[in-house]
């Protein structure tokens, strides 16, 4: 059985929690790094609906958007609904972890699979507010003369040497590598003892950090030795920048009516709030998943002709107004449910590919919503 912190380190190769926004309390909420986890729930929020499917589901680990201690908390009282809340979770003991500002703005994260969802194509999307780059890692790994492209075939395969537009980037100088192989060892050359001399190549390449596991087990994998001589190295480089929310031109405008009707089908939703400024199609779509009212500066700072998001107040419709931009309010819960299913698949893939029967359960139970 896995323990909270690999399912935590599942989590966090998909969206760092350094790359949250400051003091969002992002990561391990409640609970131990080191339970044991049978099932995983995911869902939006750490509600008492959510808590109930949890039990009835007999799982141990409680995967949310939303975190539990979002404010600060001077005491546990169970006659006050959050006291209630984490004291039920605490008797339950159910770990609760939450990927809340990291899920927003990493590449794969809750706007991207909104953007999927309805349709629109993420692969040239702009970012809507930077907020950082994504980390950089060099790789240098020692391989046998005649094995170099398998390596770099598995190495690019896993997401390493991606500059740009340019994919397999990686250069190498030959060299000889020497080792002696210890008492019970297979060596793929040479015998135990005595010192081998190996004409090698070292490859080097370039992976952003959040591809790290999936890159070292690639390599692993594709190596033809019993041990793998590989470093790792910090960068001090930008990477691709990363942030909130997305802008996207899809190759033909849409009218008011059909964006409308996607959020309403794709999103499983009925309410779905719209003003057109008086347009008749959209080209430049700015999209995010949750509650996008602070962005809507960014949005007509960017150009965007719309913008697709939850929560707009009427004070966020007047500043669209001024600013000429369009908005549709499709729900903070709709637009992020795509994210949260897809945290569901992702946990389950990494957990499958690792061996473990682990279930992953996404929230059935309707929290409340809006009539
Ligand atoms: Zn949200």
């Amino acid at each position: 059985m896995p323990e909270v912190k690999k399912i935590a380190s599942y989590l966090e190769e998909l969206a760092p929690l350094s790359i949250a926004m400051p003091g969002d309390p992002v990561g391990l909420q409640l609970g131990s790094p080191d339970a044991e986890v049978s099932n995983i729930l995911v869902a939006l929020d750490p509600d008492f609906p959510a808590l109930e499917e949890a039990a009835a589901k007999g799982a141990d680990m409680l995967v949310t958007h939303h975190p539990l201690f979002y404010h600060q908390l001077s005491s546990i009282n169970e006659s006050r609904p959050e006291g209630a809340l984490i004291a039920g979770a605490i008797r339950d003991r159910l770990n609760i972890y939450s990927a809340h500002t990291n899920l927003d703005i990493v590449p794969r994260g809750i706007t991207c699979q909104l953007a999927e969802t309805l349709g629109l194509q993420v692969e040239n999307a702009e970012i809507l507010e930077v907020t950082g780059s994504e980390h950089l890692l060099k790789l240098v790994v020692f391989v046998p003369v005649g094995h170099e492209n398998n390596i770099r075939d598995a190495l690019a395969a896993a997401g390493a040497g991606q500059i740009g537009n340019y994919s397999h980037c990686t250069f190498q100088v030959r060299g000889t590598g020497t080792f002696m192989p210890g008492e019970g060892t297979d060596p793929y050359i040479g015998s135990s003892g005595k010192l081998e001399k190996a004409d090698e190549l070292r490859i080097e390449t370039i992976l952003p950090a959040t591809r790290r596991a999936g890159v070292v087990k690639a390599l692993v994998e594709a190596h033809p030795y019993e041990e793998v001589a590989y470093d790792l190295y910090p960068l001090d480089l930008e990477g691709k920048a990363i942030g909130m929310g997305l802008i996207i031109e899809p190759e033909k405008a849409l009218p008011m009516a059909q964006l409308i009707q996607l959020c309403k089908g794709r999103l499983n939703t009925e309410l779905v709030r719209s003003w057109s400024n008086g347009k008749d199609s959209f080209r430049r779509i700015a999209l995010c998943g949750g509650s996008g009212g602070s962005m809507i500066e960014s949005a007509a700072r960017k150009k965007a002709d719309i913008f697709i998001s939850g929560d707009f107040r009427y004070h966020d419709l007047k500043r669209a107004e001024a600013m000429g931009l369009a908005l549709v309010d499709a729900g903070h819960d709709a637009t992020e449910k795509p994210g949260i299913e897809f945290l569901g698949r992702y946990l389950e893939e990494k957990l499958r590919a690792d061996g473990y029967e682990t279930g992953v359960f996404q929230q059935t139970s309707a929290g409340a919503k809006w009539d």
